[in-house]
Protein backbone atom coordinates (compact mmCIF):
# COMPACT_ATOMS: atom_id res chain seq x y z
CA UNK A 1 0.00 0.00 0.00
CA UNK A 2 1.41 3.16 -0.88
CA UNK A 3 2.05 5.89 2.12
CA UNK A 4 3.13 9.59 1.88
CA UNK A 5 6.58 9.90 3.04
CA UNK A 6 7.39 12.93 5.67
CA UNK A 7 9.85 13.65 7.73
CA UNK A 8 10.14 12.38 10.81
CA UNK A 9 11.00 15.52 12.42
CA UNK A 10 11.72 14.54 16.02
CA UNK A 11 13.91 11.56 16.14
CA UNK A 12 16.03 13.25 13.27
CA UNK A 13 17.23 15.71 15.52
CA UNK A 14 20.40 15.35 17.58
CA UNK A 15 20.49 14.96 21.32
CA UNK A 16 21.71 18.63 22.24
CA UNK A 17 19.08 20.23 19.75
CA UNK A 18 15.88 18.68 21.42
CA UNK A 19 15.53 22.77 22.82
CA UNK A 20 14.15 22.87 19.23
CA UNK A 21 11.32 20.15 19.97
CA UNK A 22 8.90 23.40 21.28
CA UNK A 23 9.33 25.34 17.30
CA UNK A 24 8.68 21.76 15.38
CA UNK A 25 6.03 21.07 17.17
CA UNK A 26 4.41 24.38 16.58
CA UNK A 27 4.65 24.36 12.90
CA UNK A 28 2.46 20.86 12.94
CA UNK A 29 -1.30 20.96 12.34
CA UNK A 30 -3.56 19.67 15.54
CA UNK A 31 -4.67 16.51 14.24
CA UNK A 32 -0.45 15.28 13.80
CA UNK A 33 0.48 16.94 17.30
CA UNK A 34 0.42 15.56 21.42
CA UNK A 35 0.27 18.92 22.87
CA UNK A 36 -2.14 21.82 22.61
CA UNK A 37 0.58 24.03 21.11
CA UNK A 38 -0.75 26.43 18.14
CA UNK A 39 -1.39 24.74 14.58
CA UNK A 40 1.29 26.09 11.35
CA UNK A 41 -0.98 27.52 9.04
CA UNK A 42 0.96 26.36 6.20
CA UNK A 43 -0.72 23.64 3.35
CA UNK A 44 2.60 23.12 2.20
CA UNK A 45 4.58 21.71 5.04
CA UNK A 46 4.66 17.90 6.73
CA UNK A 47 2.49 15.86 7.22
CA UNK A 48 0.77 17.41 3.72
CA UNK A 49 3.80 17.61 2.03
CA UNK A 50 4.84 14.63 -0.29
CA UNK A 51 8.13 13.84 -1.62
CA UNK A 52 6.98 12.07 -5.07
CA UNK A 53 3.70 10.50 -5.88
CA UNK A 54 2.57 7.04 -7.38
CA UNK A 55 -0.93 7.07 -8.35
CA UNK A 56 -3.28 4.57 -6.63
CA UNK A 57 -3.83 2.56 -9.85
CA UNK A 58 -0.59 2.02 -10.71
CA UNK A 59 0.34 -0.53 -7.17
CA UNK A 60 -2.83 -2.65 -7.81
CA UNK A 61 -1.88 -6.08 -8.19
CA UNK A 62 -3.03 -7.86 -12.19
CA UNK A 63 -5.69 -9.67 -9.35
CA UNK A 64 -7.08 -6.62 -7.54
CA UNK A 65 -7.43 -5.03 -11.18
CA UNK A 66 -9.14 -8.03 -12.70
CA UNK A 67 -11.43 -7.90 -9.90
CA UNK A 68 -12.04 -4.10 -10.82
CA UNK A 69 -13.23 -5.07 -14.47
CA UNK A 70 -15.57 -8.01 -13.82
CA UNK A 71 -17.27 -5.82 -10.85
CA UNK A 72 -17.70 -3.23 -13.40
CA UNK A 73 -18.98 -5.40 -15.78
CA UNK A 74 -21.51 -6.89 -13.27
CA UNK A 75 -22.47 -3.38 -12.33
CA UNK A 76 -23.55 -2.24 -16.25
CA UNK A 77 -25.70 -5.27 -16.09
CA UNK A 78 -27.96 -4.36 -13.13
CA UNK A 79 -27.14 -0.99 -12.78
CA UNK A 80 -27.57 0.23 -8.62
CA UNK A 81 -24.66 1.77 -9.06
CA UNK A 82 -25.66 5.79 -7.83
CA UNK A 83 -28.53 6.06 -5.23
CA UNK A 84 -31.10 6.13 -7.96
CA UNK A 85 -31.35 2.29 -7.61
CA UNK A 86 -32.59 1.72 -11.43
CA UNK A 87 -31.81 -1.59 -11.22
CA UNK A 88 -31.25 -1.70 -15.09
CA UNK A 89 -29.40 -3.20 -17.29
CA UNK A 90 -27.13 -1.04 -19.18
CA UNK A 91 -26.20 -2.78 -22.46
CA UNK A 92 -29.88 -2.64 -23.38
CA UNK A 93 -31.87 0.16 -21.44
CA UNK A 94 -30.92 3.21 -19.75
CA UNK A 95 -32.47 4.29 -15.94
CA UNK A 96 -32.36 7.77 -14.52
CA UNK A 97 -29.35 9.22 -15.68
CA UNK A 98 -30.39 8.33 -19.32
CA UNK A 99 -27.05 6.82 -20.45
CA UNK A 100 -26.35 3.64 -21.46
CA UNK A 101 -23.44 1.57 -21.60
CA UNK A 102 -21.19 3.67 -23.43
CA UNK A 103 -20.11 6.87 -21.51
CA UNK A 104 -21.22 10.29 -23.02
CA UNK A 105 -18.61 12.68 -23.13
CA UNK A 106 -19.26 16.08 -24.14
CA UNK A 107 -15.70 18.38 -23.55
CA UNK A 108 -12.48 17.03 -23.06
CA UNK A 109 -9.37 19.53 -22.43
CA UNK A 110 -7.04 21.02 -20.43
CA UNK A 111 -9.18 22.91 -17.99
CA UNK A 112 -7.93 26.65 -16.20
CA UNK A 113 -10.98 26.99 -13.99
CA UNK A 114 -10.16 24.89 -11.31
CA UNK A 115 -8.72 25.60 -7.87
CA UNK A 116 -4.66 26.67 -8.41
CA UNK A 117 -3.66 23.02 -6.84
CA UNK A 118 -5.72 21.21 -8.92
CA UNK A 119 -5.17 23.17 -12.33
CA UNK A 120 -1.41 23.95 -11.78
CA UNK A 121 0.62 25.87 -14.63
CA UNK A 122 -0.61 23.12 -17.17
CA UNK A 123 -3.92 22.73 -16.50
CA UNK A 124 -6.32 19.80 -15.73
CA UNK A 125 -7.36 17.46 -18.07
CA UNK A 126 -10.87 17.88 -17.76
CA UNK A 127 -13.51 14.93 -18.81
CA UNK A 128 -17.15 16.78 -18.75
CA UNK A 129 -19.36 13.78 -18.79
CA UNK A 130 -22.82 14.56 -20.34
CA UNK A 131 -25.97 13.96 -17.96
CA UNK A 132 -25.97 13.72 -14.01
CA UNK A 133 -28.14 11.53 -11.84
CA UNK A 134 -29.14 14.60 -9.89
CA UNK A 135 -31.51 17.27 -11.25
CA UNK A 136 -30.59 20.54 -9.47
CA UNK A 137 -32.98 23.59 -10.88
CA UNK A 138 -29.83 25.96 -10.49
CA UNK A 139 -27.46 23.48 -12.43
CA UNK A 140 -24.02 26.06 -12.91
CA UNK A 141 -23.24 23.73 -15.76
CA UNK A 142 -26.89 23.08 -17.24
CA UNK A 143 -25.90 23.21 -21.34
CA UNK A 144 -23.86 19.78 -20.32
CA UNK A 145 -25.46 17.92 -17.15
CA UNK A 146 -28.93 18.14 -18.55
CA UNK A 147 -28.31 17.42 -21.94
CA UNK A 148 -27.73 14.63 -23.84
CA UNK A 149 -24.64 16.11 -26.01
CA UNK A 150 -21.34 14.83 -27.38
CA UNK A 151 -19.53 11.43 -28.25
CA UNK A 152 -20.34 7.90 -27.22
CA UNK A 153 -17.11 6.52 -26.10
CA UNK A 154 -16.33 3.14 -25.02
CA UNK A 155 -14.13 2.36 -22.15
CA UNK A 156 -11.10 1.93 -24.26
CA UNK A 157 -11.87 4.97 -26.49
CA UNK A 158 -12.12 7.23 -22.87
CA UNK A 159 -8.96 5.76 -21.41
CA UNK A 160 -6.92 6.49 -24.71
CA UNK A 161 -8.28 9.62 -24.41
CA UNK A 162 -6.51 9.65 -20.98
CA UNK A 163 -3.14 9.19 -22.95
CA UNK A 164 -3.40 11.93 -25.25
CA UNK A 165 -4.42 14.37 -22.21
CA UNK A 166 -1.19 13.23 -20.46
CA UNK A 167 0.67 13.42 -23.71
CA UNK A 168 -0.19 15.99 -25.58
CA UNK A 169 -2.04 18.24 -22.75
CA UNK A 170 0.80 17.62 -20.49
CA UNK A 171 -1.86 18.18 -17.97
CA UNK A 172 -1.29 17.94 -14.27
CA UNK A 173 -3.86 15.06 -13.47
CA UNK A 174 -7.14 13.47 -15.25
CA UNK A 175 -10.28 15.22 -14.14
CA UNK A 176 -13.43 13.03 -14.50
CA UNK A 177 -16.16 15.89 -13.97
CA UNK A 178 -19.71 14.86 -12.81
CA UNK A 179 -18.66 10.93 -13.15
CA UNK A 180 -21.48 9.14 -10.43
CA UNK A 181 -24.14 7.94 -13.38
CA UNK A 182 -20.35 6.29 -15.14
CA UNK A 183 -18.55 4.73 -12.43
CA UNK A 184 -17.90 1.41 -14.41
CA UNK A 185 -16.96 2.58 -17.60
CA UNK A 186 -14.72 5.08 -15.76
CA UNK A 187 -12.98 2.51 -13.62
CA UNK A 188 -12.73 0.75 -16.91
CA UNK A 189 -11.01 3.19 -18.73
CA UNK A 190 -8.51 3.81 -15.78
CA UNK A 191 -7.96 0.28 -15.81
CA UNK A 192 -7.09 0.49 -19.56
CA UNK A 193 -5.22 3.29 -19.44
CA UNK A 194 -2.27 2.02 -16.85
CA UNK A 195 -1.89 -0.63 -19.08
CA UNK A 196 -1.23 1.73 -21.81
CA UNK A 197 1.08 4.28 -20.35
CA UNK A 198 -1.22 6.39 -18.10
CA UNK A 199 1.11 7.60 -14.71
CA UNK A 200 -1.22 11.09 -14.03
CA UNK A 201 -3.27 11.04 -10.22
CA UNK A 202 -6.88 11.03 -10.92
CA UNK A 203 -9.48 13.15 -9.63
CA UNK A 204 -13.06 12.10 -8.91
CA UNK A 205 -15.18 15.18 -9.31
CA UNK A 206 -18.44 14.68 -7.70
CA UNK A 207 -21.74 16.36 -6.53
CA UNK A 208 -20.97 13.80 -3.80
CA UNK A 209 -24.51 12.25 -4.43
CA UNK A 210 -22.45 8.72 -4.93
CA UNK A 211 -23.38 4.98 -3.26
CA UNK A 212 -20.90 3.20 -1.19
CA UNK A 213 -21.14 0.64 -4.04
CA UNK A 214 -19.52 3.46 -6.61
CA UNK A 215 -16.70 4.12 -4.36
CA UNK A 216 -16.03 0.86 -3.26
CA UNK A 217 -15.41 -0.07 -7.16
CA UNK A 218 -12.97 3.37 -7.40
CA UNK A 219 -11.01 2.75 -4.15
CA UNK A 220 -7.78 2.54 -5.49
CA UNK A 221 -8.22 4.01 -8.92
CA UNK A 222 -8.74 7.39 -7.43
CA UNK A 223 -5.86 10.12 -5.92
CA UNK A 224 -8.01 12.95 -5.07
CA UNK A 225 -11.65 13.09 -4.58
CA UNK A 226 -13.33 16.58 -5.09
CA UNK A 227 -17.07 16.41 -3.74
CA UNK A 228 -19.63 19.73 -4.06
CA UNK A 229 -21.75 19.14 -0.72
CA UNK A 230 -24.22 21.37 -1.83
CA UNK A 231 -27.21 21.69 0.83
CA UNK A 232 -28.20 19.99 4.38
CA UNK A 233 -32.09 20.15 4.71
CA UNK A 234 -33.56 17.26 2.99
CA UNK A 235 -36.58 20.01 2.00
CA UNK A 236 -34.09 21.86 0.45
CA UNK A 237 -32.74 18.88 -1.53
CA UNK A 238 -36.25 17.75 -2.38
CA UNK A 239 -36.94 21.19 -4.01
CA UNK A 240 -33.66 21.99 -5.50
CA UNK A 241 -31.85 19.16 -6.47
CA UNK A 242 -34.99 16.82 -6.65
CA UNK A 243 -32.99 14.33 -4.41
CA UNK A 244 -35.07 13.75 -0.66
CA UNK A 245 -31.67 11.66 0.51
CA UNK A 246 -28.87 14.11 -0.73
CA UNK A 247 -27.33 15.70 2.20
CA UNK A 248 -27.69 12.48 3.62
CA UNK A 249 -25.86 10.44 0.90
CA UNK A 250 -23.17 13.05 1.10
CA UNK A 251 -22.50 12.46 4.46
CA UNK A 252 -21.78 8.97 4.18
CA UNK A 253 -20.11 9.49 0.97
CA UNK A 254 -17.57 12.07 1.93
CA UNK A 255 -16.35 9.82 5.11
CA UNK A 256 -15.77 7.08 2.87
CA UNK A 257 -13.68 9.27 0.64
CA UNK A 258 -11.82 10.74 3.31
CA UNK A 259 -11.63 6.90 4.27
CA UNK A 260 -9.43 6.05 1.12
CA UNK A 261 -7.31 8.76 0.18
CA UNK A 262 -6.88 11.03 3.73
CA UNK A 263 -6.66 14.79 3.67
CA UNK A 264 -5.27 16.77 0.66
CA UNK A 265 -1.39 16.55 0.01
CA UNK A 266 0.96 18.39 -2.05
CA UNK A 267 4.46 17.67 -3.93
CA UNK A 268 6.99 20.79 -3.56
CA UNK A 269 5.61 22.30 -6.82
CA UNK A 270 2.04 22.89 -5.14
CA UNK A 271 -0.06 20.62 -6.95
CA UNK A 272 -2.36 18.35 -5.43
CA UNK A 273 -1.72 14.61 -5.47
CA UNK A 274 -4.05 12.81 -3.31
CA UNK A 275 -6.37 13.15 -0.83
CA UNK A 276 -9.99 14.79 -0.34
CA UNK A 277 -10.81 18.31 -1.32
CA UNK A 278 -14.74 19.36 -0.69
CA UNK A 279 -16.09 22.41 -1.92
CA UNK A 280 -19.18 24.25 -0.79
CA UNK A 281 -21.04 26.61 -3.25
CA UNK A 282 -22.53 29.07 -1.07
CA UNK A 283 -25.97 29.22 -2.23
CA UNK A 284 -28.77 32.65 -1.37
CA UNK A 285 -31.00 32.30 1.29
CA UNK A 286 -29.03 28.95 2.51
CA UNK A 287 -25.47 30.12 4.66
CA UNK A 288 -27.51 28.33 7.58
CA UNK A 289 -27.15 25.25 5.65
CA UNK A 290 -23.45 25.77 4.78
CA UNK A 291 -22.71 26.16 8.34
CA UNK A 292 -23.92 22.68 9.49
CA UNK A 293 -21.81 21.23 6.29
CA UNK A 294 -19.01 23.15 7.69
CA UNK A 295 -19.35 21.96 11.41
CA UNK A 296 -19.70 18.22 10.04
CA UNK A 297 -16.80 18.27 8.25
CA UNK A 298 -14.83 19.28 11.22
CA UNK A 299 -16.27 17.30 13.66
CA UNK A 300 -16.73 13.74 11.09
CA UNK A 301 -14.46 14.28 8.59
CA UNK A 302 -11.41 15.90 9.87
CA UNK A 303 -10.34 19.89 11.14
CA UNK A 304 -7.53 19.42 8.28
CA UNK A 305 -9.88 19.20 5.70
CA UNK A 306 -9.11 21.36 2.53
CA UNK A 307 -12.40 23.44 1.69
CA UNK A 308 -13.47 25.80 -1.09
CA UNK A 309 -16.00 27.90 -0.15
CA UNK A 310 -16.65 29.20 -3.45
CA UNK A 311 -18.65 32.28 -4.15
CA UNK A 312 -19.58 32.08 -7.99
CA UNK A 313 -23.11 31.30 -7.55
CA UNK A 314 -25.50 32.70 -10.37
CA UNK A 315 -29.23 31.86 -11.03
CA UNK A 316 -28.69 29.87 -14.25
CA UNK A 317 -31.20 26.47 -15.58
CA UNK A 318 -34.71 26.79 -14.53
CA UNK A 319 -34.41 29.79 -11.80
CA UNK A 320 -35.74 32.93 -12.77
CA UNK A 321 -37.39 31.65 -15.65
CA UNK A 322 -41.35 31.88 -16.25
CA UNK A 323 -43.53 29.75 -14.35
CA UNK A 324 -45.74 27.76 -16.26
CA UNK A 325 -48.80 29.30 -17.63
CA UNK A 326 -52.55 29.13 -16.66
CA UNK A 327 -55.53 30.28 -17.59
CA UNK A 328 -56.22 32.34 -14.24
CA UNK A 329 -52.33 33.75 -14.78
CA UNK A 330 -53.24 34.61 -18.50
CA UNK A 331 -56.37 36.45 -17.59
CA UNK A 332 -54.77 38.36 -15.13
CA UNK A 333 -51.82 39.17 -16.80
CA UNK A 334 -54.59 40.17 -20.06
CA UNK A 335 -55.48 42.48 -17.73
CA UNK A 336 -52.85 44.44 -16.51
CA UNK A 337 -53.35 42.85 -12.88
CA UNK A 338 -50.91 40.25 -12.96
CA UNK A 339 -47.07 39.84 -12.57
CA UNK A 340 -45.95 36.92 -14.51
CA UNK A 341 -44.29 34.96 -11.43
CA UNK A 342 -40.18 33.16 -11.90
CA UNK A 343 -39.73 30.19 -11.22
CA UNK A 344 -37.35 29.59 -7.43
CA UNK A 345 -37.62 33.20 -6.92
CA UNK A 346 -36.05 32.87 -3.77
CA UNK A 347 -32.45 32.01 -5.48
CA UNK A 348 -32.95 34.43 -7.95
CA UNK A 349 -29.59 36.65 -7.19
CA UNK A 350 -26.54 36.12 -6.68
CA UNK A 351 -24.79 35.69 -2.89
CA UNK A 352 -23.92 38.51 -0.82
CA UNK A 353 -20.47 38.81 1.27
CA UNK A 354 -22.51 38.58 4.51
CA UNK A 355 -23.75 35.34 3.23
CA UNK A 356 -20.35 34.48 2.48
CA UNK A 357 -18.53 35.52 5.32
CA UNK A 358 -21.44 33.25 7.16
CA UNK A 359 -19.88 30.39 5.68
CA UNK A 360 -16.52 31.15 6.54
CA UNK A 361 -17.08 32.59 10.07
CA UNK A 362 -18.68 28.93 10.68
CA UNK A 363 -15.85 26.76 8.98
CA UNK A 364 -12.92 28.44 10.96
CA UNK A 365 -15.38 28.27 14.74
CA UNK A 366 -15.60 24.44 13.65
CA UNK A 367 -11.50 24.35 14.13
CA UNK A 368 -11.39 23.86 9.83
CA UNK A 369 -7.68 25.91 8.67
CA UNK A 370 -7.10 24.88 5.14
CA UNK A 371 -8.46 27.01 2.78
CA UNK A 372 -8.74 27.60 -0.90
CA UNK A 373 -8.28 31.56 -0.67
CA UNK A 374 -6.56 33.22 -3.40
CA UNK A 375 -3.01 34.60 -2.78
CA UNK A 376 -2.38 37.61 -0.64
CA UNK A 377 -0.15 38.86 -3.42
CA UNK A 378 -0.36 39.76 -7.00
CA UNK A 379 1.37 36.83 -8.73
CA UNK A 380 -0.16 33.81 -9.37
CA UNK A 381 -0.01 31.02 -6.74
CA UNK A 382 -0.46 27.50 -6.34
S1 LIG B 1 -26.16 5.30 -12.62
FE1 LIG B 1 -27.96 5.80 -13.91
S2 LIG B 1 -28.96 3.82 -14.33
FE2 LIG B 1 -27.51 3.49 -12.63
S3 LIG B 1 -28.73 3.69 -10.75
FE3 LIG B 1 -27.83 5.73 -11.21
S4 LIG B 1 -29.34 6.84 -12.44
FE4 LIG B 1 -29.91 4.65 -12.46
Amino acid sequence: MFRPRTINRLSSLPRGRRDLRPAISAMTPPSCRVNTLPCRRLHLAPPFLLEDYTPRYMTLSSVEAAKKRSSAYAHLRNCNLCPRLCGVNRYETTGMCLIGDKAKVNVIAPHFGEEPCIQGHHGSGSVFFSMCNLRCVFCQNHDISHQRNGMDLTPEELGDWFIKLQDVGNVHNINLITPEHVVPQVALAILHARDNGLTLPIVYNTSAYDSLASLELMDGLVDIYLPDFKVWEPATSRRLLKADDYAATARESIKHMHAQVGDLCFTGDGIAKKGLLVRHLVMPGYEAEGARIMRFLAAKVSKDCFVNIMEQYHPDAHVGKPKRRTKQSDAELSTGEGEQEKRYDEINRSVSQQEISAVRRAAEEAGLWRFCDPPKHDGFSL
